[in-house]
């Protein structure tokens, strides 16, 4: 029993370690270095060294422990920790680009609506690209969102999970048309009947929600009952400061381009995409482009990132 709590206390040392080293790979190996960013990175390196040696572990005994964390058998609490490790360095970053402190852009890709057919074409842009994002998933495709290939959209929440993007919350109804925001009670509804879809599907906690249409769609006083309401139940909400168009039905891809370019300009972006929309999906790659050519890390949103709204 002693000995299984020490392999676990070394475990965790070493996935600090580990975490360390994806946050830093993450950060400064997708970019081109520059001069800036290299004494950026001789800073970070130095505030985690004392991490780094905390440790005081030798080879052999690293050898024995990554031997255990193969035997271990909550994989999935190991990957979840290893995440938990990276958003914390993540936020600290964002708090430093917030008081002028780091030159460090980030910038969160977001998807609405799906999943959807045509999410898997996303997905597959994503993979290919190394990039993390975030999807707001609603349920208002239901059980009649099928390809043409037979190919049911509900399955698309496991293939979320399996990439490691962050599944969060756009209510099961989305029609605020139809009564969505008739009530705290009702809105709270959507939301946690969309929370219990993804739970069956995938064994997650869904905890940021975006309001369809925005934030400001309830109205004033409704939209602050409901903001109290979400925070109660353990979730943040967050809107957009950048976007394509797609919701609007723009009219070409030259058009989105163009919203697009013009939207980019804060250090921190969170981007309005919807995954059903097609010109999205053909200017994906372009986009993750441009944005990497402007130093942008691309990351999933995080409960604890300060984008997320908590009151
Ligand atoms: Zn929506």
């Amino acid at each position: 029993m002693e000995r299984t709590k020490e392999t676990i206390r070394r475990c965790f040392i070493i996935i600090n370690v580990i975490a360390v080293g994806i946050f830093v790979y993450l950060i400064f190996n997708e970019n081109n270095l520059t001069k800036e960013k290299l004494n950026e990175k001789d800073k970070i390196t130095k505030e985690y060294q004392v991490l780094m040696n905390d440790t005081s572990i030798s080879e052999k005994e690293i050898e024995e422990v990554n031997k255990s964390i193969d035997e271990l058998e909550h994989v999935d609490e190991t990957v979840k920790t290893i995440k938990e490790e990276v958003f914390k360095l993540a936020s600290n970053v964002e708090q430093k680009i917030q008081k002028n402190e780091s030159k460090m852009k980030i910038a969160y890709l977001t998807f609405d609506d799906g999943p959807y057919y045509n999410t898997y074409k996303v997905l597959n842009i994503l993979k290919e690209n190394h990039v993390k994002a975030t999807f707001f998933t609603t349920n208002v495709n239901g059980d009649k969102c099928f390809d043409n290939r037979n190919y049911e959209c509900h399955k698309l929440y496991k293939e979320y999970a399996k990439a490691n993007h962050t599944i969060a919350n756009h209510t099961y109804t989305h029609g605020w048309s139809r009564g969505l925001y008739r009530s705290t009670e009702s809105f709270m509804d959507a939301v946690k009947k969309q929370e219990n879809l993804v739970k069956s599907e995938t064994g997650l906690i869904t905890n940021i929600v975006r309001f369809p249409g925005g934030s400001g769609t309830p109205g004033k006083t409704k939209g602050a009952a409901m903001k109290q309401a979400l925070y109660k139940a353990g979730y943040g909400w967050v809107d957009w400061s950048a976007q394509d168009g797609d919701g609007k039905g723009v009219s070409s891809l030259d058009e989105a381009r163009n919203i697009f370019k013009k939207s980019i300009d804060n250090p921190i972006e969170v981007i309005l995409f919807h995954d059903y929309d097609q010109k999205t999906t053909k200017l994906l790659p372009e986009f993750i482009k441009y944005l990497r050519d402007r130093n942008y890390i691309l990351l999933p949103l995080f409960y604890e990132s300060v984008m997320i709204n908590k009151k």
